[in-house]
């Protein structure tokens, strides 16, 4: 008899993206049982999705989402545990992305993530794999030296329209229904309320009723109805959510 030993997964991890649809891409074509999978936070902005549908036709492969059986979104984390974030990060990261990626992920998997061939994209791959060394992990697009800007030329050039968080002006598209509670940049919080202005108000509202001070000027924690109305939107600055998290949170103070 012979016994027949399972493969490995790949697996990897769109993020509504144009980075790692086009290291989805990459990896699809030598690897095409590969599963596509997303962690959803019940958060993402509508365009997000169009952009997931366009991608999962572009790509012949639907998307497989993780979902917390235990909360719905990330609203839902915050107000059923009256809290956002804190020294030790954001709730949503952990109920929203870890638990379900920790569910969902076996020992011998290979994860497959939408890291550029920018310096910053570099360390922050170097830093994961250090971290997670017990993780297979794997960023084809630094392998094949493909910059930021070469996904979004790539996503254009395949007759995709970017997520319109990018002509936004936003650094990533994570959460834009509700807004990143990692964020304590004023001008990432300034450019938020310019372009949703009610989910700004119930944030606003939410936070300051929590007691949690989300912005941060000149060293200083304010409520984000403090923040000024002519405070520049220019460099907003949102980290990245993803298996890093909790580390950058403890190394940068972000969440404090
Ligand atoms: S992107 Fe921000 S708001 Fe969304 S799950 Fe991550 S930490 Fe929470």
């Amino acid at each position: 008899m012979t016994i027949r030993m399972s493969q490995p997964r790949t697996i990897i991890w769109f993020s509504t993206g144009a980075a790692s649809a086009v290291a989805a891409r990459l990896v699809l074509r030598d690897t095409p049982d590969a599963i596509l999978a997303r962690c959803e936070t019940g958060n993402e902005d509508a365009d997000n999705h169009r952009f997931e549908a366009d991608v999962e036709r572009w790509l012949g492969r639907s998307v497989t989402l993780l979902k917390s059986e235990k909360y719905a979104s990330v609203w839902d984390v915050w107000q059923k545990r009256r809290y956002m974030s804190g020294p030790d990060g954001a709730p949503c990261t952990m109920f929203m992305k870890v638990m379900p990626r920790l569910e969902f992920q076996r020992p011998d998997d290979i994860h497959v993530f939408g890291y550029t061939a920018d310096s910053s994209d570099i360390k922050r791959f170097e830093k994961l794999r250090d971290t997670y060394f017990e993780l297979t992990v794997r960023a084809p697009l630094i392998e094949a030296g493909i910059t930021k800007a070469a996904t979004l030329a790539m996503i254009e050039r395949a007759g995709i329209d970017l997520p319109r968080s990018y002509a936004m002006g936003f650094p990533n598209a994570n959460c834009l229904q509700s807004g990143c509670v990692k964020a304590t940049s004023p001008a990432y919080w300034a450019l938020y309320r310019r372009h949703f202005p009610e989910n700004f108000e119930r944030i606003a509202a939410y936070s300051k009723e929590i007691g949690k001070k989300l912005v941060r000027i000149d060293d200083e924690r304010v409520f984000l109805d403090e923040l000024p109305l002519d405070h520049p939107v220019t460099a907003p600055i949102v980290p990245a959510c993803d298996f890093l998290c909790h580390i950058a949170e403890q190394e940068l103070g972000e969440a404090a």
